[in-house]
């Protein structure tokens, strides 16, 4: 496991202003005793806590489904190539596909907007005893939303809902939401994967000279770069309302995506830890069964 000092620093105190200034993009500023390591020796270690946590993250999920009172719902948001594929690709490698479930979340459908903003991320919940990963998420709503508000002319909403306080409103309905989810037995965890500006340009030069990365570039990636200083306004204001004591925000360097991965996965790990989760014990006519069914195996 990475040490407990390191997380918190990634992640967001509930109620503290956010200044995404303030968070290392990559490993280089990461960590004042990290410094010490030179960038080689710490990716290696990175590999061996990332590869441990994978085993980990394993018999996590295996116990979550035994346990069968708890989910997990894994939050990913992020800029365009800040690594959101790559990461669950790696993180959740080792995991049993039945276990767990992910969702990308894309423009909202006509059938969408015709319904209340939270109901297609409703129905994408995880079940109890599975991990549930979404790829982008219902901070959509407040993130390309809010830096697009035009969006919002497709949805049908009353003129007089789309007050002054609509972006409050918004933050209020999603803690609300993820406090209604915890009482549930659902724990969230939010991920930002802070990408810097001139490494996102570096991978977007990399998707146009590499033939096999070309159909990962997309004009639109360009366009919504050129709104990068609203995005991180937003990606601010909404960390800052919405990072709770059950649900803090992590903000996670991105430029380096041994970091990314390394910290997601232990992130990950001491969050499911945390739930106390045990095997469940059979009461004693279910033991006295067990042991009859031994019995006529036996005797066969
Ligand atoms: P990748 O590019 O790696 O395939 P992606 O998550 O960027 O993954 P895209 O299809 O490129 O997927 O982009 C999805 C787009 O849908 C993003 O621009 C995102 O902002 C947008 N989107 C997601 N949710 C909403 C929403 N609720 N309202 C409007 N746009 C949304
Ligand atoms: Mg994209």
């Amino acid at each position: 496991m990475l040490r407990d000092k390191l997380i918190e620093r990634f992640t967001v105190v509930p109620g503290s202003k956010v200044r995404l200034k303030d968070f290392p993009t990559g490993f280089d500023e990461a960590d004042e005793d990290l410094r010490r390591l030179t960038k080689n020796k710490a990716k290696e270690v990175a590999a061996d806590v990332l590869e441990q946590n994978r085993a980990e993250l394993a018999t996590a999920q295996e116990m979550l489904y035994a346990d069968d009172r708890y989910s997990v719902l894994v939050v990913l948001q992020a800029m365009d190539a800040a690594g959101k594929d790559g990461t669950i690709k790696h993180v959740f490698s080792g995991v049993n596909p039945q276990g767990c479930q992910v969702f990308s979340f894309k423009k909202p459908s006509a059938e969408e907007l015709d319904h209340n903003f939270l109901w297609r991320y409703m129905k994408s919940l995880p079940e109890r005893g599975r991990i549930g990963i979404f790829n982008r998420s219902y901070y959509e709503d407040v993130l390309v939303v809010k830096v697009h508000p035009e969006l919002l002319d497709s949805g049908n909403l009353p003129d007089e809902r789309r007050g002054r306080k609509f972006w409050n409103d918004r933050y209020d309905d999603l803690n609300n939401f993820e406090k209604h989810l915890h009482r549930n037995g659902t724990t969230v965890i939010k991920f930002f994967l802070n990408v810097s500006k001139a490494q996102q340009r570096k991978r977007f030069l990399k998707r146009l000279d590499e033939d096999d990365k070309h159909w990962k570039f997309s004009a639109a990636d360009l366009a919504e770069r050129a709104h990068w200083d609203a995005y991180q306004q937003a990606y601010e204001d909404a960390i800052e309302a919405t990072s709770t004591e059950h649900s803090p925000w992590y903000v996670v360097p991105a430029d380096d995506k041994w970091v990314t991965r390394t910290m997601v996965a232990d992130i990950i790990v001491r969050r499911i830890h945390t739930l106390g989760l045990r095997y469940p014990t059979l009461p004693p006519d279910a033991l006295a069964k067990l042991e009859e069914a031994r019995a006529k195996l036996e005797a066969e």
